[in-house]
């Protein structure tokens, strides 16, 4: 009988399903994927997780609850670390715990450590035992692995292109009106998850908005600028859009940026800040903060953002190097 693995839509979905998805198939698997984010999945993952979650967390556990009683497993691994001395945020780390304590009657779950920071052999029993809950064949769970792989890597180049693959966000060849182009930034689940983010991707390409994310960035100079900090930044999210964030300044190549937030994020409480502020004073580049939690209204979100377009595309027409905004 086909093993039948449930992978839910939130947290590290955008940045690894390609991944595992391929990894699964590729050992025989069936993979199932919970439904996109809707108000249902939001409304139970409120229920089913602690009032002191971020709100991608709660839409995580919404995301489980969508796939209990469809699957023999679901994937919900341990993530540690996928970065050499760097870290995921801590709720990351103890997701697996989290989710069986606060949801019922779930089906076992595929709740692997992945930690780069462990040798190279550990790493070979972590795939091992990914692999093991469809067969105990090392050779084929290492030959799917690297097949798994190769479509990651693939993924990753589509999304440096400008192209959403996943989820049906417009893609960003369509369109091209504007000569504005936003930065919108965020942890990946934040900026690609349509219901989560209220569509704020669509919106800005809807109205033309040439946009650039985190994910279309070349790793390398990301990792150059944000080597440059004089702290090291140990948290792989941070590392990222701080780095993305001091090129994206110091090219002046965009005309604003927007920030896509959880309230209660302890991650963006620290890079938000040092961000607005390499923006502001740096590159007097427009910042806009758009903070979320499962009470924010739409109305508000989008009267911010159509303020904050209106005033770059004023300012792209009248200003010249001047600045509007102090
Ligand atoms: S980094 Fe922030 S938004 Fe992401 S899981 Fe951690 S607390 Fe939640």
């Amino acid at each position: 009988m086909t093993v039948k693995i449930g992978i839910p839509r939130g947290l590290w979905f955008y940045d690894y399903y390609p991944l595992w998805k391929t990894f699964y198939e590729e050992l025989g698997a069936e993979v199932v994927l919970s439904n996109p984010t809707n108000k249902q999945i939001l409304d139970t993952g409120v229920k089913n997780t602690v009032d002191e979650a971020c709100l991608p967390v709660k839409i995580f556990h919404g995301h489980v609850f969508d796939l209990k009683d469809k699957v023999d497993y679901i994937f919900v691994p341990k993530m540690m670390s996928v970065y050499k001395r760097e870290y995921i945020c801590p709720k990351f780390c103890g997701l697996p715990e989290m989710v069986n304590h606060s949801i019922k009657d779930l089906p076992p779950l595929i709740d692997t450590e992945i930690n780069f920071n462990k040798s190279r052999n550990s790493l070979k029993k972590t795939i091992y035992n990914f692999g093991s809950y469809v067969t105990k064949n090392p050779i084929k769970i290492k030959r799917a692995y690297e097949k798994a792989l190769k479509e990651y890597e693939v993924y990753k180049s589509e999304i440096k292109e400008g192209s959403f693959p996943i989820d049906g966000q417009l893609n960003s060849k369509e369109k091209k009106q504007s000569d504005i182009t936003i930065a919108v930034m965020g942890h990946s689940y934040n900026i690609y998850d349509k219901y989560g983010s209220m569509g704020l991707i669509n919106k800005l390409k809807e109205n033309g908005i040439n946009i650039v994310t985190p994910e279309m960035m070349d790793y390398k100079v990301v990792n150059q600028h944000a080597s440059t900090l004089e702290k090291k930044m140990f948290w792989s999210y941070g590392r990222k859009l701080l780095g993305t964030a001091m090129y994206l300044i110091e090219e002046k190549n965009i005309d604003g940026m927007v920030y896509l937030s959880s309230f209660g994020c302890g991650i963006d409480s620290i890079i938000v800040d040092l961000i607005e502020r390499k923006a502001r004073k740096k590159g007097r580049l427009p910042f806009l903060l758009i903070t979320v939690d499962e009470h924010t209204g739409e109305a508000g979100v989008n009267t911010r953002l159509e303020a904050f377009t209106d005033m770059l595309e004023w300012r792209k027409r009248n200003e010249g190097n001047l600045s509007t905004h102090g």
